[in-house]
């Protein structure tokens, strides 16, 4: 199978491209689109046949479940089987954009997208795009990212097919993503909202509006809690490690004869190393960590040294993707 790519402006698609695409979702296939977060590989969620497609293109673990988007908050409302007003309140506040809320599912909505699992996670994205097709096809859209299974997000059309393109009906090429991380994912079905994942919506931002939330925290090596928590994921194939000194451990492992990239937001000079400089803001970071890491991947180099990131509140999500991205 051939997969097309279809060049579409981020603002204001062609409507011809977005029809190919809705027919294509109708039909159970399959298609890769640009959200604001990463690209994502779409499926209609109701349709268990074409879900377990996507499973298949990425070889994603089954207990791994998917998001799914949506084009208004009543089409969010017939997928979950309760409304909490803490919904209402997120959904008028940050959708469409980069939050996901997970909440008791349908009896609609397929085992294979929960990873037989009682909730659903669900979102509204806040790209031209996205919304464009969400509309068009008249579905709920189940979309992981566009990337095989634990490598790194895209967040370019070029990133989606370095990584899966015989197994795509249709890519819409819609340029660079913007937020460049995930959605921030966070479970209203227990008994106090819980953080399941950092993204671009900040714990600080969630707090204004609900008050304290519990998180889960990814970093140590407990069982996993809830499905989808992967440790080792969103990773480049070339060895990473985080560290505080990245300058002199850049510089020692050249000294040892090793093809260093190094990933810094700090400008401090060549050290022999492959050099990537990240803006020292944590939305222009975010914005750019994918493809940055993308840049190095492609290089064939021993091992990549990120600087530690700042601490805070704007910084956890980059944080937790680095933390990921540095298991073994
Ligand atoms: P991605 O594969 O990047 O789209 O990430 C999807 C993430 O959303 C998973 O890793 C889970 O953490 C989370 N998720 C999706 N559906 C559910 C669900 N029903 N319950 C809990 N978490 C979910
Ligand atoms: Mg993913």
């Amino acid at each position: 199978m051939s997969c097309y790519v279809v060049r579409v402006d981020a603002q204001t698609p062609n409507s011809d491209a977005i029809l190919r695409a809705a027919r294509i979702l109708q039909s159970g296939g399959l298609v890769a689109f640009p959200t604001e977060t990463v690209y994502g590989l779409g499926a209609n969620a109701l349709d268990p046949e074409a879900v377990g497609r996507i499973f298949t293109a990425k070889g994603r673990p089954a207990q791994n479940p998917i998001i799914v988007h949506v084009a208004t908050t009543d089409d969010a409302k017939k997928l979950a089987s309760a409304w909490p007003d803490q919904a209402e309140l997120l959904a008028n506040h940050f959708w469409p954009g980069p939050l996901t809320l997970v909440l008791p599912k349908q009896a609609c909505v397929p085992d294979l997208v929960t990873a037989g699992g009682p909730t659903v996670a669900l979102r509204i994205p806040a790209h031209p795009v996205a919304l464009a097709l969400l509309r068009a096809c008249g579905l709920p859209v189940a979309a992981p990212s566009a990337n095989r299974s634990t490598e790194l997000s895209p967040t370019c059309a070029e990133h989606v097919l370095n990584s899966l393109t015989d197994q795509i009906d249709l890519l819409l090429d819609g340029g660079q993503t913007t937020g460049g991380l995930e959605s921030t994912v966070l479970d209203l079905a227990a008994d106090r909202p819980r953080l399941l994942r950092p993204g671009l919506v900040t714990v600080a931002a969630l707090e204004a509006l609900l008050g304290p939330i519990d998180h889960v925290r990814h970093e140590n090596a407990e069982p996993l809690r809830s499905p989808g928590q992967m440790r080792r994921h969103y990773a480049p194939q070339t060895p990473l490690e985080i560290t505080m000194h990245s300058r002199e451990r850049v510089e020692e492992l050249c000294t040892q004869g090793l093809r260093v990239g190094w990933l810094n937001h700090l400008d401090e000079g060549e050290a022999g190393a492959v050099r990537v400089v990240l803006p020292a803001d944590a939305i222009g970071y975010s914005a750019g960590l994918y493809a940055a890491l993308h840049q190095l991947d492609a290089v064939e180099l021993d091992r990549i040294v990120v600087e530690m990131p700042p601490g805070g509140d704007d910084w956890m999500a980059v944080r937790d993707r680095l933390q990921r991205a540095a298991q073994e």
